[in-house]
């Protein structure tokens, strides 16, 4: 086997393709949970060897160790967690991706990267109804989306109050009140954490879990004057539900709090005529975090940031050094925390040009329009009681007590048709059912309620 020169190059991309095409064939037909523990699949990878190997037969061992092991998450039968699945543009675009191996931080020295992820942010802030000269980042989820969002609103706020976190770091600076929903998601809580900002102060909640405009106008009451974030949430993981966004970024402004959303995988209801209304008001925020590995169905990992005050992202997030020759304010690297990066916006500008605006706003309605076929399928099972009102791509099920949610669960998980979470939710057990794969069709969900009213009997 030739080890050198093109074919070494080209024949290990040709059997990646062929096991690439065998995993996406098999979608359809395979069940979703993997048959092999990741004991099982280390094991199976074998020992670090002495020599050089040739890398088709690296590729082969991989995929052939690998195949029991993997969980059909980009099947239209995985209802778990909100993962997406991988779009076929996306997904060929970010093969290109990896052959194109950018390093793309800087405008300069990686042009293509850099446009097409310009464009991508052009496109997405359109398509979300947000200010058209915000900035958009692309980091590697909602998680360092928030942190990236937050860090931008940490410093704008101490600069207010007179603190230069930059140059003085915050020993010294004045408190930052943070304060969220009482059922925000936890990424909100970590990057906080990351960000030294400590715990949020949680703010009540209606049965759906978003906030309430009354508390939160109280709980402002004592903020007037000091540096305040306020952190409201577009989707709401039980529920789906979207927090009031008009009164409560009007009461978060009037305090002089800076208002970020997390939308990780909410934010896309925006682009869709029929789910806007969900949305409405969310545009006044300071700062909207989502991602692309959920809705969009970019394969992972792909978040997007996007903060209003462009010139308040660039002054955290901005990057300088004398070898970093050519760099202009506004670089790719400038708005997300990382320098050297993959050039994450490609596969999303990807799938949105294979979708359009249409196509977009279809893939979000269709989540919806599943969920609620979900929804009418559960409330047929005896006992089984739909905790949601189910607005957007998320059912929340209770099967009666803890134990009886527990066993379907599990049973659910064995049968292998499909995937669905476990979780607690206001106390209770209950099975999640998140739709956000665009491979979903009504025979997947009629396959996946089948399987699930089977394992209910
Ligand atoms: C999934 C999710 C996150 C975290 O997303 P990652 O991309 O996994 O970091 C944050 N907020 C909400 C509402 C989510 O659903």
């Amino acid at each position: 086997m030739e080890t050198t020169g093109m074919d070494a190059r080209i024949a290990p991309l040709d059997r990646a393709h062929q096991h690439a095409t065998s995993w996406l064939e098999s979608l359809s037909t395979r069940d979703v949970p993997a048959t092999a523990s990741a004991d099982e699949v280390a094991a199976a990878l074998g020992d670090l060897p002495a020599r050089p190997g040739d890398a088709t037969e690296t590729v082969d061992l991989l995929a052939k160790a690998c195949e029991p092991g993997l969980v059909a998450m980009p099947s239209g039968r995985f209802f778990g967690f909100v993962i997406g699945g991988t779009h076929p543009a996306a997904l060929a675009a970010d093969w290109l991706v990896s052959a194109w191996d950018q390093n793309d931080g800087i405008r300069f020295a990686t042009p293509a990267a850099a446009a097409v992820e310009e464009v991508a942010g052009r496109w997405l802030l359109d398509l979300l109804g947000l200010p058209a000269d915000a900035a958009v980042g692309f980091p590697t989820s909602a998680t360092t989306a928030n942190f990236t969002c937050l860090a931008a609103a940490r410093d704008t706020v101490l600069r207010r109050a007179g603190h230069d976190v930059g140059r003085d770091g915050l020993t010294g600076a004045p408190r930052v009140r943070v304060l969220m929903g009482e059922e925000g998601h936890e990424s909100v809580v970590y990057a906080l954490r990351y960000l030294g900002l400590g715990e949020p102060e949680r703010v009540a909640v209606d049965e759906q879990g978003r906030i309430d405009p009354a508390a939160l106008v109280a709980a402002l009451a004592s903020v007037r004057g000091a540096p305040a974030i306020v952190v409201l949430q577009a989707g709401n993981v039980h529920s789906g539900a979207f927090d009031p966004f008009g009164p409560a970024i009007a009461a978060a402004h009037e305090a002089g709090a800076w208002v970020h959303v997390d939308g990780a995988f909410g934010l896309f209801a925006a682009a869709s005529p029929t789910l806007r209304h969900l949305t409405e008001g969310y545009a006044a925020a300071d700062s909207w975090t989502t991602d692309a590995h959920k809705t969009l169905n970019v394969p992972y990992d792909c978040g997007i940031a996007i903060v209003r005050d462009a010139e308040a992202l660039g002054a955290v997030t901005g990057k300088h050094g004398d070898y970093l020759v050519n760099k202009q304010v506004g670089d790719p690297c400038d708005k997300v925390p990382e320098l050297s990066r993959r050039a994450r916006g490609i596969p999303v500008w990807a799938v949105l040009r294979s979708l359009g605006r249409e196509g977009v706003a279809d893939l979000v309605d269709g989540f919806a329009r599943h969920a609620r076929t979900f929804a009418d399928g559960v409330r047929e099972i005896p006992g089984a009681e739909v905790l949601n009102d189910v607005v957007y791509s998320q059912v929340c099920v209770s099967f009666g007590g803890d134990e009886r949610t527990g066993e379907i669960t599990r049973r659910v998980l064995a049968d292998g048709t499909t995937w669905m979470s476990g979780s607690r939710w206001h106390g209770r057990a209950v099975l999640r059912i998140s739709v956000s794969d665009w491979a979903t069709d009504v025979d997947d969900v009629r396959r996946s309620l089948d399987a699930l009213c089977r394992c209910a009997a």
